[in-house]
């Protein structure tokens, strides 16, 4: 496996960054994960338009223009002759001294691209659904660090992750301070209900995903089922006829028993399901080719 590091490639093994870089002092910095399906880039523009929000939000230089970062993704999944893919593009404050001051980093944004392949979920997961906890860790505030910014700050998600984990699932919901559901630890959530297919607003405290988007665009132009915006407890979340999460590394995914309660019959339901076809579809036949 080849890596990207600002500007070149380095086999795995010697793919190192800085121990002074802010990145891994103070988890100063932002990321995207991607994927590529048959050789293709999917939704390209709508993550470098996320990380350049993310960079501005966190007042980050990036090292070169969004379109060049994306050229080095494509790069990146060419010279590892990937046709489908999971790519970690992480952006860092770069390297400084032992205080906090990112003026001091002075070599300016480290980037690097890892194309490789993931698995979020236990194998049949996709055919079987997960199950899923309600953590005991909230959702960070807007006024704390927005959750709208993706950054290298996951601890609160890896454990919360950590919690589902001894509690024999394989997913966490996180409520925001008021109690609403807010998303999971990578992902972002759906349910339906009589037809209707209802999500976390932003003002929930939620990532914006790439893929939320995508399927509220297929909710809206090829389905016929009312897509709704807004707060939602926990306890409605549970008398859904059905519940799904979206992320990029999840893909879609349903959620078939939170904290004990059977989602619907057990299996992922019809809506679910259609989604993921219409998903599978788009991807497949969208994107930004690589070869
Ligand atoms: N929420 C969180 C906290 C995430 O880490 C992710 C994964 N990036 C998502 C939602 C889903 O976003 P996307 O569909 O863009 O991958």
């Amino acid at each position: 496996m080849k890596v990207y590091i600002d500007g070149a490639f380095h086999e795995q093994a010697d793919a190192k960054i800085s121990v002074f870089d802010h990145g891994v002092l103070y988890g100063d910095g932002i990321f995207e994960g991607l994927r590529a399906y048959g050789g293709r880039i999917f939704r390209l523009e709508e993550h470098l338009r996320r990380l350049q929000q993310s960079a501005e939000a966190i007042f980050l230089k990036l090292p070169m223009p969004p379109r060049e970062i994306g050229e080095a993704v494509i790069e990146t999944v060419r010279v590892n002759a990937l046709k489908d893919a999971y790519i970690r593009l992480v952006v860092t404050r770069g390297v400084g001294d032992l205080g906090l001051d990112m003026r001091k980093c002075r070599t300016g944004a480290g980037l690097f691209i890892i194309a490789d392949h993931i698995e979020l979920y236990p194998e049949g997961a996709a055919e079987k659904g997960l199950t899923v906890i309600t953590s005991s860790i909230r959702q960070r505030s807007p006024d704390q660090l927005s959750p709208a910014i993706k950054s290298l700050n996951y601890l609160a998600n890896v454990l919360a992750r950590a919690e589902a984990a001894r509690a024999g699932a394989q997913e966490a919901i996180l409520l925001n301070r008021e109690g609403f559901v807010s998303e999971c630890t990578g992902d972002n959530i759906f349910f339906v209900y009589d037809g209707a297919v209802y999500t976390p607003p932003l003002r929930a405290g939620i990532l914006e995903g790439v893929t939320r988007g995508t399927v509220l665009e297929l909710c809206r132009d090829e389905l016929n089922n009312p897509v709704v915006e807004r707060l939602f407890s926990p306890a409605e979340l549970t008398r859904a006829q059905e519940v799904f999460l979206t992320g990029t590394g999840a893909e879609i995914v349903a959620a078939t028993a939170i904290d004990g309660h059977k989602i619907g019959s057990g299996s992922p339901g019809p809506v679910t399901r259609k989604i993921i076809e219409l998903f599978r579809r788009l991807a497949a036949s969208t994107g930004t080719p690589v070869y």
